[in-house]
């Protein structure tokens, strides 16, 4: 099956590194044109951006905090000047603060609900009215395996994450009679800047709860985005599809 995305305009959250950047790559490969949503690293964004343009796709930037409602909409308000349309939205930011529970900081639940979980509303309601107005629209949002599963020290993250599956849905049915499709994907351990900091014996303990045995590549995670971008998808929607090695089957 040939995904082609020629024709649709495409916007990444946290496209300049990471899954976000593997993401924005696969979605310009297939034909896409993306805009990279940054929050602090420029340079980072700017080398997305020119991978995506040595691959022969096309790509912009567009800096904005994913929570910040006056800049996501100023963001879309451009996108929409220099492309006219808006096909595909991949809520893909996200951070983590991880302590224990019982010493979990204000700011630490709040700073991670705020950027995972509200920037994804944010972000969603944001584009809504322009994908009503074509009758068609994806958009796909980068859950975790840790919002189904809970996970020592990230009550915050987990919190956040299975808000996203519930958010996911309720977009799914209010938006299905316009053609707009909603989905959440949900990785299990990627390799990223997120999990490089995990200690060897963490590694040890997480590798032996993942059936194959290995961490992903984001590039794996990033040929479902597209897939749920693509026309193949059509009939899909209100759904949480894992990309976990087999962690988590229901
Ligand atoms: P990462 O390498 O740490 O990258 C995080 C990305 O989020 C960066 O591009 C960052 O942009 C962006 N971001 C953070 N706060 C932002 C904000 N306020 N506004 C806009 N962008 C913001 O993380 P990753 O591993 O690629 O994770 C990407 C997504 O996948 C996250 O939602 C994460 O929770 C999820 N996920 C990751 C894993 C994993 O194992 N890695 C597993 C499950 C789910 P700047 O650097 O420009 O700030």
């Amino acid at each position: 099956m040939k995904l082609d995305l020629s024709g649709r305009v495409a916007l990444v959250t946290g496209g300049g590194r990471g899954i976000g950047r593997a993401v924005a790559l696969a979605l310009a490969t297939a034909g896409a044109s993306v805009t990279v949503n940054f929050h602090t690293s420029a340079t980072a964004a700017e080398e997305t951006v020119a991978a995506v343009r040595a691959a022969g796709g096309t790509a912009h930037l567009a800096q904005a905090d994913v929570a910040d409602a006056q800049q996501v909409d100023a963001l879309v308000r451009e996108l929409l000047a220099n492309h006219k349309r808006l096909d595909i939205l991949v809520n893909n930011a996200g951070i983590t603060r991880d302590a224990l529970l019982m010493r979990m900081k204000d700011e630490e639940f709040d700073q991670v609900l705020h950027t995972n979980l509200r920037g994804v509303f944010v972000c969603t309601r944001a584009v809504l009215r322009q994908m009503s107005k074509q009758r068609s629209g994806r958009i796909i949002n980068i859950a975790s395996v840790i919002g189904q599963l809970g996970n020592v020290g990230q009550a915050n993250y987990a919190a956040a994450k299975a808000g996203i599956l519930g958010f996911t849905k309720t977009t799914a049915r209010e938006m299905a009679s316009r053609g707009i499709t909603a989905n959440a994907v949900a990785p299990g351990f990627i390799e990223t800047e997120m999990t490089a900091t995990l200690g060897e014996e963490t590694r040890q303990t997480i590798l032996a709860r993942i059936p194959l045995a290995r961490f992903a590549q984001p590039a794996e995670v990033a040929n479902l985005v597209c897939f749920l971008a693509s026309d193949a998808a059509a009939y899909i929607t209100g759904q949480t599809i894992n990309v976990d090695g087999g962690m988590v089957m229901e």
